[in-house]
């Protein structure tokens, strides 16, 4: 399987960002991402952008939203129009795009675009095929609580990041309980705003460059990619399709060479498979550096594990993901997400 990195649910000057695609990019391979995609409200501009700069594959999509709802659409080619949220889901279905509900559980602050907060309120439609769990400009809202909170997290904005939103993965865990295919995403949502105090940027909320290395999207795929733009962004996409890929939070430590997989003596599988329930299943989780490890089953830890190789028994059917922490000097920090595998 080949491995790869990138950054999704960012905003250019084409909405409400204030870097150029261009901009972004170099932010992007400066990260030593493999790609981004772009994801601007209501239009898809960046789509005249897309391609190859230097080894970075940059993509777009679009945000498509009202005061609520805000809801990604990716591998698409005609912009959908906001409507009532089951109208935007099917008609992002029609283009055979992915979907996700983007930052459903935010709360947002007093101190923050008027405690303004873009959260998800139609829990009654169907067909979306993906959750953002962990958002880091949500969270980064949420977390300013007070004056002095607010400045700290304006210089030190990684102090935000607490780990995926426990609301949304109940939700999450919930869907992917009752079988539905919905995978967890995360997003950056950045938009690069400068705060200026005359000509001068005294400090930028969400920058690309900062985004591009926290919450990053890792897939994986049997395909290699070629720096052939058809054929790379297929795999991306059909990776983010079949839920083969996990969230890492990569500031501290980069999550490549995670490996989450169901095995049996002659068999492997992996995130977003269906696995045969059968005697003999084990996991063969890899984490890059010591980690400590919780083995989820159908929503409730069913295991724990410290070390760089994890292995547990499969003894239930269930839906089975995996999240990862390292140890840092205040205790555990949230590294990784996993997508998950169903036993049936
Ligand atoms: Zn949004
Ligand atoms: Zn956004």
């Amino acid at each position: 399987m080949y491995s790869y990195v990138g950054n999704i649910h960012l905003h250019s000057r084409y909405s409400d960002g204030e870097g150029t695609v261009q901009e972004i990019a170099q932010a992007a391979e400066m990260a030593a991402l493999d790609f981004i995609i772009i994801t601007d409200h209501y239009n898809l501009k960046a789509r005249a952008d897309e391609g190859f700069y230097g080894h970075l594959l940059v993509l777009a999509g679009m945000e498509i939203n009202d005061e609520e709802n805000h809801y990604l659409a990716l591998d698409i080619s005609e912009i959908v129009n906001n409507g009532p949220a089951q109208e935007v889901i099917n008609a992002v279905n029609r283009q055979q795009g992915i979907g996700i509900i983007a930052h459903p559980d935010e709360k947002g602050s007093p101190l923050y675009d008027q405690h303004r907060s873009y959260k998800w309120n139609d829990w009654s439609v169907q067909g979306f095929q993906g959750i953002e769990v962990w958002n880091f400009l949500s969270q980064f809202k949420d977390e300013v609580t007070g004056i002095l909170k607010g400045l700290y997290l304006l210089f030190f904005p990684q102090a935000a990041l607490k780990g995926p939103c426990k609301e949304t993965v109940a939700r999450l865990d919930n869907y992917q309980r009752n079988n539905h295919r919905v995978f967890a995403f995360g997003g950056s949502d950045a938009h690069g705003i400068k705060i200026k105090l005359g000509p001068v940027t005294v400090v930028t909320i969400s920058p690309y460059d900062f985004c591009c290395q926290c919450i990053n999207t890792h897939i994986i795929s049997e395909k290699k990619m070629t720096g052939e733009k058809e054929n790379d962004q297929q795999i991306i996409y059909d990776a983010l399709r079949q839920g083969r890929f996990w969230i890492g939070m990569d500031y501290y430590k980069s999550s490549r060479g995670f490996k989450f997989t169901i095995q049996a003596a002659e068999k492997t599988w992996w995130m977003g498979d269906t696995v045969p329930w059968q005697k003999g299943l084990h996991t063969e989780i890899n984490t890059p550096q010591p980690a400590r490890v919780k083995l989820v089953r159908d929503g409730r830890i069913i295991g724990e594990s410290r070390g760089r190789v994890h292995r547990f028994p499969v003894n239930d059917r269930g839906v089975y993901r995996v999240e990862a922490y390292y140890r840092h000097l205040c205790g555990d920090r949230w590294w990784i997400f996993s997508n998950p595998l169903w036993v049936i």
